[in-house]
């Protein structure tokens, strides 16, 4: 495992910059990337430094990021189901919320503890079916609507 560690000096012996080629003067800002090899416990580990121009750093950084390109971070994993699943997956989606449905109408009628217990429980049998088929929908695990 390497630990980059990266830091800038002024070069105190003029050292090879690795992107350009070309020196870095005594005196002139310098970047030194140090890596820290930790090696395993039947090999020593070992050091290695780079050292850049801080512009040369900067290039080499933007130029990584280049062929590297911008991913946006996925929030939501795509669902691979086959047909039937998302057939039986969509299925039990509308059988939800025709469940939601019955308890919003139900929400202002008096003494509806006993009814509503029982559509939870038919909203939980709906999950543990829909699990295996690309997931619980994050909103069905909020039960009080
Ligand atoms: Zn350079």
């Amino acid at each position: 495992m390497t630990i980059p560690n990266v830091t800038m000096n002024h070069c105190q012996r003029k050292a090879l910059c690795l992107w350009c080629n070309h020196h870095v003067e005594a005196g002139e800002p310098m970047v030194t990337v140090f890596f820290w090899n930790r090696g395993t416990p039947s090999h020593k580990g070992f050091n290695v430094k780079r050292y850049y121009h801080p512009q040369c750093w900067v290039e080499q950084g933007l130029d990584y990021l280049k062929r590297n390109p911008y991913v946006p971070y996925q929030r939501k994993k795509k669902l691979e189901l086959t047909r039937e699943q998302s057939k039986q997956r969509y299925s039990l989606l509308k059988s939800k919320a025709s469940i939601d449905q019955r308890k919003r109408n139900l929400a202002n009628e008096p003494n509806n503890e006993v009814a509503m217990v029982a559509l939870n429980i038919k909203i939980a049998g709906l999950m543990i079916e829909i699990a295996p088929i690309g997931g619980i929908p994050k909103k069905w695990l909020d039960l009080h609507i």
